[in-house]
């Protein structure tokens, strides 16, 4: 199972991780992200390359499952299937 962290002193409030996570992830709590459903998270870790200030890490991705799909193809998907 994947875990994410969110280093809370290094995370600006940016707010792009909750945008960017196809999987609706992380929540904004008190101006910093929090992730609130883990269980969600495919490892594709477009969150952690697009985070400015460093602020995430995950632990037990598989490189070889990664797989990026924007929230928009993901929110399409969800329409069709
Ligand atoms: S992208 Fe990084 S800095 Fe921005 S809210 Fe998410 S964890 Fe914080
Ligand atoms: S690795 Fe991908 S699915 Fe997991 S939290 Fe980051 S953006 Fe969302």
């Amino acid at each position: 199972m994947i875990q994410i962290f969110v280093d809370e002193n290094a995370c600006n409030g940016c707010g792009l991780c909750v945008k960017d996570c196809p999987m609706k992830v992380f929540e904004m709590v008190s101006g910093v992200s929090v992730p609130r459903r883990p269980e969600n998270c495919m490892g594709c870790l477009s969150c952690h390359e697009i985070c400015p200030a460093q602020a995430l890490e995950h632990r037990g991705v598989v490189p070889s499952r990664r797989m990026y799909i924007s929230s928009k193809v993901c929110s399409m998907l969800n329409r069709v299937i």
